[in-house]
């Protein structure tokens, strides 16, 4: 077989901000895409990181009264930390001030303005802290951001240097024309086809008050803004492997039209190729509220998978999360999910199934690299949450049968050792069909089930109150 290239990149996360669930959801969706390519065998890159540069990291340092680095260093391993309970199989966590992506950018912004698509000139107008972004008066709702209702926005006069954006309308438009796969899902390539369409305006690619970022190379009084800085990551890493162009790119609705138009363009002018797919999905919220660290509801992943394990928080998100609109969760809801599905679902087959092997001394079943139905399928068209939902249907079906042939009553040797046979295959295609969202309860179930003689264990999710 031969060996296929994948690449998959989350969004960085901004060090100003505290990581929370919706942060979490995006890794997760990444990291089945990347587990699921390495089980097939493909060649696979998979990026994550944090965005350091910037005024609000630049203002927050100070008001800790520390240098900035040292403001970034802490937040870099806190959230790396974080990926790395949750089971996030990232092979790079790059930082923006990484010294390999600071000379990269350089690199690139000098190769867009060789291409005649740098150039300087005054910016008047507003600026949301909060996106590190510059607004147009018509975005604003109530003279606020619409994700930042609760600062007030920042007006701003300075002499900048400018991305000629409005020169890539036309590339844009055909290129979407061209590669209807370019943004999933179609909601929002329609959405963002429609804004390209509406007409894009120059944005300004540098900061001349903002010292926290990496000097512009011919014009060190500048810094580049932070958000051309830190899309270049993908780049720096994509280069550097051999693996560019990015498979996909998995985000936030907040960053689509940083990622689905001003990024490609930005290619196109330092002569890349664009990313294949971006994938955009929707939000969190918690008990009807916005997380977010001004409500003070943030929650982290770590607090999850002390309550529910780190299957069953990635269980529950990859399942019921914010793939294609936006959901509210509460505990209560977890929990539910949590004993429905994996306690007396999946948790209760297998240990119901393990027990009747033991007691025979039943095991020796051959291994199996096959997905359930239609699952691969399901994770090549990013709906992972069909994908699990076809595994529960088969969990269900296995339980049905159970309940029909009651194997526990049989007599005949033989017959018992057909159904067993039959049953412990099928439990092994899930185990096997659920290595990229439950790794270690994929694993723990092989480790049971391809024993010679089949022992039946602790229960893998044991009841919440
Ligand atoms: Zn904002």
């Amino acid at each position: 077989m031969n060996k296929k290239k994948y690449y998959v990149t989350t969004a960085i996360d901004y060090t100003n901000d505290v990581i929370h669930i919706g942060h979490a959801y995006q890794k997760l969706l990444a990291d089945v895409l990347a587990r699921y390519h390495r089980q097939v065998g493909d060649k696979t890159y998979f990026l994550t990181g944090t965005d350091e540069h910037g005024q609000k990291v630049e203002k927050s340092a100070k008001e800790k009264g520390i240098q900035p680095k040292e403001f970034v260093d802490k937040i870099a391993i806190e959230n790396k930390n974080e990926w790395n309970k949750l089971n996030i199989s990232f092979d790079r966590f790059i930082r923006t001030t990484d010294e390999d992506h600071i000379k990269f950018a350089q690199e690139f912004y000098l190769k867009a303005k060789a291409n005649g698509d740098i150039y300087k000139a005054k910016y008047e107008g507003f600026y949301c802290e909060g996106c590190e972004s510059f607004k147009d008066e018509s975005e604003l709702i109530n003279k606020r951001c619409e994700f930042h209702s609760n600062k007030e926005i920042q007006e701003v006069v300075e002499e900048n240097y400018f991305f000629a954006l409005s020169k890539y309308q036309k590339f844009l438009e055909n290129h979407f024309k061209e590669h209807p796969e370019f943004v999933w899902p179609e909601s929002k390539r329609k959405e963002i086809l429609s804004f390209i369409k509406s007409g894009l305006k120059d944005f300004s690619v540098s900061r001349q008050n903002v010292s926290w970022g990496i000097p512009v190379p011919d014009d060190p009084t500048h810094t580049i803004y932070v958000w051309f800085d830190a899309l270049i990551n993908y780049l720096t890493y994509g280069i550097e492997e051999n693996c560019w162009p990015a498979d996909v790119h998995v985000l936030g609705k907040d960053n689509q039209r940083f990622h689905a138009i001003y990024w490609p363009a930005m290619l196109k002018s330092a002569g890349y190729e664009l990313p294949k797919t971006i994938l955009v999905h929707d939000f969190i919220s918690l008990n009807g509220q916005k997380v977010s660290k001004s409500l003070g509801n943030v929650i982290l992943p770590t607090e999850l998978i002390n309550k529910f394990g780190i299957d069953g928080t990635r269980y529950f998100f990859l399942r019921y999360g914010p793939l294609t609109n936006d959901i509210d969760i509460t505990l209560e809801k977890i929990t539910e999910s949590y004993n429905a599905d994996l306690a007396n679902g999946l948790g209760n087959l297998v240990s119901r199934v393990a027990k009747l092997c033991e007691k025979i001394g039943f095991g020796g079943i051959s291994k199996s690299t096959k997905f359930i139905g239609k699952v691969d399928d399901s994770i090549e068209s990013f709906r992972f949450d069909n994908a699990l939902a076809i595994i529960w249907d088969k969990i269900k079906e296995i339980d049905v049968s159970i309940n029909k042939v009651e194997p526990w009553k049989i007599t005949d040797e033989k017959k018992l050792t057909g159904f067993l046979q039959k049953t412990c295959s099928q439990i092994i295609s899930i185990a096997y069909s659920l290595t990229p969202f439950l790794p270690d309860t994929s694993k723990k179930m092989l480790d049971i089930f391809y024993l010679d003689k089949i022992k039946s264990s602790e229960g893998l999710f044991p009841r919440l109150g």
